[in-house]
C-alpha cells in the first residue's frame, strides 16, 4: 500500500491533509453479519447472489453513514479495457467517482482463480472508502492517504471480526508513504505471542 503524491493545487492539498488526519470512522454494527453472508455466497452462490450480498452490505453501511448507497456490480474478472480518468482502480475492484459505482471481481484477471474472501472484502471496504470520501467528506478526488488506508482497514477488520493492526509507515520520496509490513506484522506477532503465553499460564492454574 502506497499513498498518492500530495497534490500541488491548494484546495486539493487541503482535502488531502484533512483525509490524512482522519484515521478512524464510526462502525456500523450490522456489518460483521452482512460480511458473513458475503462469505457464504462466495462459497456456493451465483454471481448474482454475490452482487446482492455486496449490495446489502453497502446499503447498510450507507444508511449508517447517511449517504446514498453506491451502485455495485460483481464481475467475473477485471475488464481488460483501460479507462479514462475519474476511476480509482485497485487489483480486485474499482470505483467511479462520477457514477458512484463500485465494480468488484470474483476471479483474478490473469489466472482466473477465485478471489479469496479476505481480499474480496478488503477490496469492497476500500472501494466503499472512496464512496464515503466523495459522499460524506466531500473529498473530490478521494486520495489514497495514510488516513484513507487506516479508515479502510478499520472498516475491514470490523466487518471481518479480526483485530485491527497498528499500521507502521515508511516515508518514500515525493511526500509518499508506504506501509512497513515488517514492523506492522512484527508488532502483531508479538501481541499474538503475549496472548498465547498468557492463555497458557491461565490454563495452567
Ligand atoms: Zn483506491
Amino acid at each position: 500500500m502506497l499513498t498518492d503524491r500530495p497534490p500541488r493545487n491548494s484546495k486539493l492539498l487541503a482535502q488531502f491533509r484533512e483525509s490524512e488526519q482522519l484515521t478512524s470512522v464510526e462502525l456500523p454494527p450490522e456489518l460483521p453479519e452482512l460480511a458473513q453472508a458475503i462469505e457464504a455466497v462466495m462459497k456456493d452462490g451465483t454471481r448474482g447472489e454475490v452482487r446482492q450480498a455486496c449490495a446489502d452490505f453497502l446499503n447498510a453501511a450507507s444508511a449508517f453513514y447517511r449517504v446514498r448507497p453506491p451502485e455495485v456490480r460483481a464481475l467475473a474478472a477485471r475488464p481488460l479495457r483501460v479507462r479514462e480518468g475519474g476511476w480509482a482502480t485497485e487489483l480486485f475492484g474499482d470505483y467511479s467517482l462520477d457514477a458512484a459505482l463500485i465494480r468488484i471481481w470474483t476471479r483474478t484477471a490473469v489466472r482466473k482463480q477465485v478471489t479469496s474472501y479476505g481480499t474480496f472484502l478488503s477490496t469492497l471496504c476500500h472501494e466503499f472508502g472512496h464512496h464515503l470520501d466523495c459522499q460524506k467528506f466531500a473529498f473530490s478526488r478521494s486520495p489514497h492517504t495514510r488516513g484513507f488506508y487506516e479508515r479502510a482497514a478499520v472498516l475491514y477488520h470490523h466487518a471481518r471480526g479480526t483485530p485491527v493492526k497498528k499500521l507502521f509507515w515508511m516515508q518514500m520520496p515525493g511526500g509518499r508513504w508506504r506501509i512497513d509490513w515488517r514492523r506492522t506484522n512484527a508488532v502483531r506477532q508479538a501481541a499474538d505471542q503475549i496472548l498465547r503465553l498468557s492463555a497458557r499460564s491461565n490454563s495452567g492454574k
